[in-house]
């Protein structure tokens, strides 16, 4: 089976090629190997806006595509910014400014509460459609910390840890993370689909 990766986000393809490593008969493609017409995530949720991304993407390219929608959720915003993570701080997308707007909206807020979810959705070429669901739990920090991962990565500390996961390895963070989670159960189907 080729799967192409729907994501033009470069962090997205490194975690994703990571996670889907190792499995047989599935070869992966990337967007500069297969370009695609960017989405307009118009959905009003995160699977939503995956199966679109997905089934927008392989309808136009004719393959099996993976795509992700990834919602960061902070309990004392009442779930925001979720399904407008990535253009929190309006169009074009932007992770430095949407991590400063994130930082003044709690300031002076205790509660750092705040978890990752990330849907991941399969499209098919004969038009069969799987979707998978993880999280990732912890707080937001006062400061970016950190250099590694990519957009509110310097602003999260998973529970259990004293580290953003911008301060972790890829492997630290795939071995955690709201996106290993959801694409565990993808490999599932994955394996199941090209045996
Ligand atoms: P989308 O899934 O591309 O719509 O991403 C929503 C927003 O969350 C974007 O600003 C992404 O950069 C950000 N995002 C997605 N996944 C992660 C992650 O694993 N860590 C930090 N930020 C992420």
């Amino acid at each position: 089976m080729i799967l192409l990766l729907g994501t033009r986000n470069k962090g997205k393809q490194r975690e994703l090629k990571e996670l889907l490593t190792g499995l047989d008969g599935v070869e992966l493609l990337t967007f500069s190997e297969c370009p695609f017409t960017e989405v307009e995530e118009t959905g009003a949720t995160c699977e939503e806006n995956a199966l679109l991304k997905a089934r927008t993407i392989g309808e136009e390219i004719g393959r099996a595509v993976l795509a992700d929608d990834t919602g960061l959720e902070v309990a004392a915003l009442g779930g925001e910014p979720g399904v407008y993570s990535a253009r929190y701080a309006g169009i074009p997308p932007d992770h430095t400014r949407n991590n400063a707007l994130l930082l003044s909206k709690l300031h002076g807020i205790d509660d750092r509460q705040a978890r990752f979810v990330m849907v991941a959705a399969l499209h098919l070429p004969d038009g069969r459609e799987f979707i998978c669901k993880g999280a990732l739990c912890g707080r937001i920090t006062h400061r970016p910390i950190g250099e590694g991962g990519f957009g509110y990565d310097p602003l999260f500390i998973p529970n259990g840890s004293s580290r953003t996961l911008a301060e972790m390895t890829l492997a630290e963070k795939n071995a955690i993370s709201h996106r290993y989670r959801a694409i565990a159960e993808i490999k599932q189907i994955l394996r199941m689909l090209a045996a």
